[in-house]
């Protein structure tokens, strides 16, 4: 059981994020009941709840079992013993919860579904693709439906990305669908000196792609001392502005050992709120650049498949595309621990 008073305690530094992100006792007052009642389905239904770092605080820090990104999420839902997931975040990322963990029901509440870089393309425009580039190696963001995945050879985290590039037995490859990471994949392998021809699709992250190096270069010249973290969604021009570049778990763990007084993040806004209530003390600057489909999520969402989930909120995947698109994931650890 978790009081208002808990829970006001717990979430009054966050700022950013704007007011949705606040947390007045009269908020926490309402928000507390909904989070016991959460936790009391939960146990009920054998249930384990994954919830990405970019949704609210509320539950984040109110009914989350595990948080972090959608890789290691969906590695805590094959350790978890449940047989309810829910997936608090968007649907891609349930489906990759799916294909790991077959025999379990993966719920998604999202009241939102989507995300601007995995609906940029799909299983069929992937096989087109193929089709039309038959010696290219196809390599999939982990940011992608299991149909896109299916028609891939690996899939790749944006840890990892650059390592398996590298070490792909291949010249040619065809990486999707973010353009930008994409983008970035180049610079780095020329960095490293290697030699691969990248063909890239179109896709990019709405969040991400709104940061700019001119941005970078003001809010350092106002906050003197500020350290800057992005993350590898961001353009070229942002990473080279950036003092770290990192997944949402690499910008956490540099965290934990940097010294700026001050620091700036590139990514969606519910890591600086993370952050701001784990180190109270440090201060993150700028504004919140919001993914709407991340904080479509609610408590009340989240009660609601709990309780009684119609089918639309179940992840269903044909058994053959998982089976392929487990391949594609599977490709990814081989390489990963090369
Ligand atoms: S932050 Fe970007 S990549 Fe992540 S879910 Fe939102 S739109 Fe998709």
């Amino acid at each position: 059981m978790i009081t208002a008073e808990q829970l006001h305690e717990k979430l009054k530094h966050v700022t950013i994020g704007g007011t949705s992100c606040q947390y007045p006792i009269e908020k926490c007052e309402e928000l507390a009941p909904l989070i016991n009642r959460v936790h009391e389905l939960k146990k009920e239904k054998n249930a384990v709840i994954l919830v990405h770092s970019y949704v609210s605080p509320e539950i984040v820090y109110g009914i989350a079992d595990y948080t972090g990104d959608s890789y290691a999420l969906s590695k805590n839902a094959m350790e978890a013993d449940a047989d309810v997931i829910v997936f608090v975040a968007v649907k891609f990322m349930g489906d990759t919860a799916k294909i790991l963990n077959p025999q379990k029901d993966v719920l998604i509440p999202a009241g939102l579904n989507g995300c601007s870089l995995a609906d940029s393309i799909t299983g069929d425009d992937v096989a087109k693709l193929k089709a039309q580039h038959p010696d290219y190696t196809f390599v999939c963001y982990i940011n992608t439906t299991a149909e896109v995945k299916a028609h891939c050879d690996v899939c790749v985290t944006s840890g990892n990305v650059y390592d398996i590039v590298e070490k792909l037995p291949t010249n040619k490859i065809f990486f999707l669908p973010d353009k930008l990471m994409g983008l970035n994949i180049i610079e780095e392998m020329d960095r490293r000196n290697v030699k691969k021809d990248i063909k890239l699709w179109h896709g990019t992250c709405y969040v991400h792609e709104d940061y700019n190096p001119e941005m970078i270069d003001y809010l350092r010249l106002t906050n003197p001392g500020i350290e800057v973290l992005a993350h590898p969604e961001c353009s070229p021009g942002v990473l080279n502005h950036s003092d770290f570049v990192g997944s949402t778990s690499q910008l956490l763990n540099y965290m934990e050992t940097a010294k700026a007084e001050s620091f700036l993040m590139l990514t969606e806004c519910g890591l600086s709120s993370r952050l701001q209530v784990e180190m109270p003390n440090v201060k993150f600057v700028g504004s919140c650049s919001m993914c709407k489909y991340m904080k479509a999520n609610t408590l009340e969402d989240i009660l609601r498949v709990l309780e009684s989930p119609e089918e639309k909120d179940y992840i269903r995947i044909d058994e053959n595309v998982r089976q392929k698109a487990m391949n594609c994931i599977e490709k990814m650890f081989e390489y990963a621990e090369k």
